[in-house]
């Protein structure tokens, strides 16, 4: 970690010159505007507007230049687009497929594994992946507020087990600096704590999200911090994303990725490999690749176990072994995200 003092030296002036917080506000939420930006037929509006009704379309307006014009099937596109497939009914798929519900010892607060527990800091995200696996979960009343955090904060005094604190949700970037400041304070009291990790998505969907304020507030904390992205595909890494991963390395922070293996977005051996090769060459390595959380209306996104383990060899058999993310998928009530193996 480098001195508050020292980071004056990073230049961190918006790539687009707007804020990360214009960015997140300035957002596409109706299916019709966003089939006419990208000259998407009109036949997909009907069941992009019957599925944005389930789970609310959102796409900030400036990622739209990593995704190519007049494709349905862009594989970043795939990730938010509405479709009418959502609302197939689907056995086995399921409101709250992980048991998040029933992990709850306190509200806000996940205790599924041993020595870390999960805070769902924030119930808001910069878009809606479609497949989320919290898409029905109820994020708005399950966040943190500041009483609710008050008693997560006790559960975590008083379990000295514990030894890291995730943040995730939602998504914990899209709290303010003052807020993140004032949770990771907290937390830095208490001493059995000594990791904080991060789940986020933002800073792939806005790069801008990674100002001077926020890399400060990491290097003045006595936490080591973990960084674990979410990106799925090779094309969400463009040029502004480079940057502001760049502006992350004096920092020491630990960069790791979490992808969801997805039908029609990365399901083949190349694309996979592409990813893991271009995440390495940012500093970020790959931890994850998870199998779909059989959440309901996401069943057009499964990739079939036989077919998830015929890629993972393929992609072993391609990559350098520390290349290659762990599959694996999460079991309600297993102690830990459990490896698939042949
Ligand atoms: C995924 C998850 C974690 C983190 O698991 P790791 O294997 O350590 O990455 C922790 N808590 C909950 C509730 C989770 O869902
Ligand atoms: S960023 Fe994560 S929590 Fe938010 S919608 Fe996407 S998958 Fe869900």
């Amino acid at each position: 970690m480098i001195p508050r003092s020292d980071s004056s030296r990073i230049v961190c002036i918006p790539h687009t010159g707007k804020s990360w917080q214009a960015l997140y506000a300035d957002t596409i939420t109706d299916p019709a505007e966003l089939l006419q930006l990208l000259a998407l037929p009109d036949a997909l509006l009907d069941g992009a507007c019957k599925a944005a009704s389930q789970f609310g379309l959102r796409i900030p307006r400036s990622y739209l230049t990593r995704i190519s014009s007049g494709h349905p099937d862009d594989p970043l596109l795939r990730q938010f687009l509405p479709l009418g497939d959502e609302l197939q009914e689907s056995r086995d798929y399921r409101p709250d497929p992980v048991g998040d519900i029933d992990a709850m010892p306190v509200e806000g607060l996940l205790h599924k594994y041993k020595s870390r527990v999960l805070l769902i800091a924030s119930s808001a995200c910069a878009l809606h992946c479609r497949y989320c696996f919290r898409r029905h979960f109820p994020y708005s009343d399950a966040a943190l507020s500041q009483d609710k955090l008050a008693d997560a904060i006790n559960y975590i005094k008083n379990d000295i087990s514990l030894k890291e604190v995730i943040l995730s949700g939602g998504d914990p970037l899209s709290l303010s600096d003052e807020k993140l400041s004032s949770l990771i304070n907290q937390l830095e009291q208490i001493k059995h704590i000594k990791r904080l990790r991060i789940h986020t998505r933002l800073p792939v969907i806005i790069p801008e999200r990674i100002t001077a304020e926020l890399l400060n507030l990491f290097a003045a904390s006595n936490l080591d911090i973990v960084i674990v992205l979410h990106i799925n595909h090779p094309n969400e890494i463009d040029d502004t994303l480079k940057l502001a991963i760049e502006k992350t390395k004096p920092y020491g922070i630990t960069l790791l990725n979490q992808s969801v293996l997805l039908k029609g977005v990365n399901d083949d051996v190349n694309t996979l490999a592409a990813l893991s090769e271009k995440l390495f060459s940012h500093g970020i390595t790959p931890y994850y690749l998870h199998m779909l959380d059989k959440v309901s209306g996401a069943s057009h996104f499964e990739v079939e176990e036989k077919t998830a383990l015929a890629l993972h060899s393929a992609l072993c058999e391609q990559l350098s072994g520390y290349l290659v993310p762990k599959l694996v998928r999460e079991e309600k009530g297993k102690p830990y995200k459990s490896p698939l193996s042949l």
